[in-house]
């Protein structure tokens, strides 16, 4: 839940009722630690970069090398612009809905949606698909809002389940509908490229709401996947 130590501030063009409903949303999902969200991006990337110098020295390596120099700048900016953007409330994509003129009301599913994530135990990457299905209750989505909704919560320190969770819940939210349904299918390279060291296996979950709780829609949109 949100605390009272959070201090916001840096957060120009978006309400205070937005930060607030985000960061709750996920600082009582993932841990965040409050007052570290008040930093500005080149605040996070100053603190993360020296950080990052300090794992590289401790590792032995050469940090005049020409080579390496600028890597705790370079993975710093990698962690706070890209792979690491959506902690930061700011980048939640706006998501606009059109009227479904077409009087559509079969279920939408937009399929094989490119994964990537970062393993919060590891922060080595989720690679997989995503496939999503809704049915409109009178407003349909921009397709590629579908995408950028995944893409977002993505790009956080993951585990697969709560992520599956949350792209439910937020298409739920943003679509205006409670039937909604999603499957992750991905590789974690933590289980593919270090201990069990397992490259076939793939880890599949699931998120079923309103009408896709019932097996013929829920068969439907499995049969449509495939
Ligand atoms: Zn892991």
């Amino acid at each position: 839940m949100k605390t009272d130590s959070v201090i916001y501030k840096n957060f120009e063009g978006i309400s205070l009722e937005e930060i607030e409903e985000d960061h709750s949303e996920f600082s009582e999902k993932i841990c965040l630690v409050g007052n570290k969200i008040s930093m500005n991006d080149d605040e996070k990337i100053k603190v993360i970069a020296n950080h990052f110098e300090g794992i590289m020295e401790a590792l032995g390596l050469d940090l005049n090398d020409d080579s390496l120099k600028e890597t705790p700048q370079r993975v710093a900016k990698m962690y706070v612009k890209e792979i690491f953007s959506g902690l930061n409330p700011a980048n939640k994509p706006k998501v606009t809905l059109f009227e479904n003129k077409y009087q559509y009301n079969k279920m939408l599913v937009e399929k094989d949606i490119t994964l990537y994530s970062y393993c919060e135990h590891h922060f080595v990457p989720i690679i997989g698909k995503v496939h999503v299905a809704y049915i409109s209750k009178g407003k349909v989505i921009g397709l590629s809002k579908i995408n950028r909704l995944v893409q977002y919560y993505s790009k956080r320190p993951q585990v697969q389940e709560r992520l599956t969770n949350e792209i439910g819940e937020a298409l739920k939210k943003a679509v205006g509908t409670e039937d909604v349904a999603i499957v992750i299918d991905a590789i974690h390279l933590c289980v593919a490229s270090r201990g069990i060291r397992d490259t076939n296996s793939t880890t599949i979950t699931t998120y079923y709401s309103g009408k896709f709780i019932n097996e013929d829609a829920k068969n439907e949109f499995l049969a449509l996947i495939k």
